[in-house]
C-alpha cells in the first residue's frame, strides 16, 4: 500500500467574534482565518486529513507559500511513499525544505504530520492518542481567549465563566498602563479566574519590568507568555532571572533543537506546546526533553478548524498540562468543518475512534474553499 494522491485545499473560514493580539488581527467578522487542509490518499482509497493555519503576522508562513510548498514541494514527497513511514517522510521533506535554523516551513509539515498520523491510525484502527503512548486523560479543558478593550472584554469573559471556562488567556498589546488596565479588570470581574497573560512578543525585557512593578499586587496570573521578540533569548534569560511571575515560551520555540537552546540559556519556565507550529511528531520530542528538563507545559493553539484542532487534543490527552489548554477555534470559528466533535462547556472529549476520530464533512471544505492567486 502506498500514498497514491495527495490534495491541497485552501480555505477561508469566518470568524464570529474579533480576535485581536499585539501583532494585529488573528481574525474578526469580515476577515476570515486562512486554513489549508490537505487530503491524502492511499492505494487502498484510505483518507488522511491534515490542516494548517498560517498565520504570517505571527509567523512567517502565508495561506499562499503553505499552499505551494505543499503543492510543489511536499506532495511530491508523499507520493509513492508508504505512510507509516512517518521518519523517513520526515527526512525526505527536511531534506527538500531544510530547516536551516528555523524548522522549514513548519506549518505546511505539521499539515502533512498530522494526515499521516490519521491515516496511520485509521489504517490500524486505533484513534491518534494510542499510536502516542496512550491517553491519560479522556477530555482536554480548554481556556478562553480574552481580546479586546478593558471596557469590552468584562461582559466576555463573565459569559466565558458561566459556560465553564476556568483560566483566561488575556492577549496583551506592549503598552504598560493599557495592559494593567486591562489584567486589573479581568481579575476583578472573574476573582478566582486563573490569568494567563500573552504578549506576543510586545515587550522588551525592561519595558516588561516596568509591567511586572505595575501587576505586583494582581494573584491569579499563572504566567506571563513571550514577552519579547521571537529572537530575543537573551531576554528572556534576564526576565526569568528576575520575575516573580513565570515566564512561558511560545514563538521562541518551534522544535526541540529550539529548546535546547532555551534550556541551556536558563530562558524559560514554561513551554507553550502547539501542534500547528511542531506537528504531533515534533511535539512529542519537546514533550520528552521538558520532562527530562524539569519545565513545565502549557498547550496552545492557532484557531485551526477541527482536523488541527483534534490533532492537539490527541496529543495533548498523553500529557500533564498545567494549565487548561489554549486550543481556541470553536471559541471563534463559524464551523470546524468537523462531524463527531464532543465539547461540553470547556472541555473537549479526546476521540476514540480510528485517526483523528472524526470525520471531515467535504461540503463544507467546498463552501469555505477558495482559489490560491499567485
Ligand atoms: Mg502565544
Amino acid at each position: 500500500m502506498r500514498i497514491r494522491e495527495v490534495e491541497v485545499i485552501p480555505l477561508r473560514i469566518p470568524f464570529t467574534r474579533p480576535f485581536k493580539i499585539s501583532r494585529g488581527y488573528v481574525g474578526a467578522p469580515g476577515r476570515p482565518g486562512e486554513h489549508v487542509y490537505l487530503k491524502v490518499v492511499t492505494s487502498d482509497g484510505e483518507v488522511g486529513w491534515g490542516e494548517a493555519r498560517p498565520m504570517p503576522s505571527w509567523m512567517y508562513e502565508t495561506m499562499e507559500s503553505v499552499y505551494t510548498t505543499l503543492k510543489k514541494y511536499l506532495s511530491e514527497v508523499l507520493i509513492g511513499e508508504d505512510p507509516y513511514s512517518i521518519i523517513k517522510i520526515h527526512r525526505k521533506m527536511d531534506k527538500i525544505i531544510a530547516p536551516a535554523v528555523t524548522s522549514g516551513q513548519p506549518f505546511a509539515k505539521s499539515a502533512v504530520d498530522i494526515a499521516l498520523h490519521d491515516l496511520i491510525g485509521k489504517l490500524m484502527g486505533v484513534p491518534i492518542h494510542k499510536i502516542l503512548g496512550g491517553k491519560v486523560h479522556d477530555y482536554v479543558d480548554m481556556s478562553a481567549i480574552i481580546s479586546g478593550s478593558p471596557d469590552t472584554i468584562a461582559d466576555y469573559a463573565k459569559e466565558m465563566w458561566r459556560r465553564g471556562y476556568r483560566c483566561f488567556k488575556l492577549k496583551i498589546m506592549g503598552d504598560v498602563e493599557e495592559d494593567y488596565l486591562l489584567i486589573k479588570t479581568l481579575n476583578e470581574t472573574i476573582p478566582q479566574g486563573l490569568i494567563w497573560l500573552d504578549a506576543n512578543q510586545a515587550y522588551t525585557s525592561y519595558s516588561l519590568h516596568l509591567l511586572l512593578k505595575r501587576i505586583s499586587a494582581v494573584e491569579n496570573i499563572i504566567c506571563i507568555e513571550q514577552p519579547v521578540p521571537t529572537y530575543d533569548f537573551h531576554g528572556l534569560s534576564r526576565i526569568v532571572r528576575k520575575s516573580p511571575i513565570p515566564i512561558a515560551v511560545d514563538e521562541s520555540l518551534f522544535s526541540h533543537y529550539d529548546l535546547i537552546k532555551l534550556i541551556s540559556m536558563n530562558a524559560l519556565d514554561i513551554l507553550v506546546l502547539k501542534v500547528a507550529k511542531s506537528g504531533i511528531r515534533t511535539s512529542m520530542k519537546i514533550y520528552a526533553l521538558a520532562e527530562a528538563a524539569g519545565l513545565s507545559c502549557m498547550g496552545s493553539g492557532m484557531t485551526e478548524s477541527g482536523v488541527g484542532f483534534t490533532a492537539a487534543l490527541h496529543v495533548f490527552s498523553t500529557m500533564d498540562l498545567i494549565a487548561p489548554a489554549d486550543i481556541n477555534g470553536p471559541q471563534f470559528l463559524e464551523d470546524m468543518l468537523v462531524k463527531g466533535l464532543v465539547i461540553e462547556g470547556a472541555k473537549a472529549m479526546v476521540p476514540n475512534s480510528p485517526g483523528l476520530g472524526v470525520e471531515v464533512d467535504e461540503r463544507k471544505l467546498e463552501e469555505y474553499r477558495v482559489e490560491v492567486k499567485i
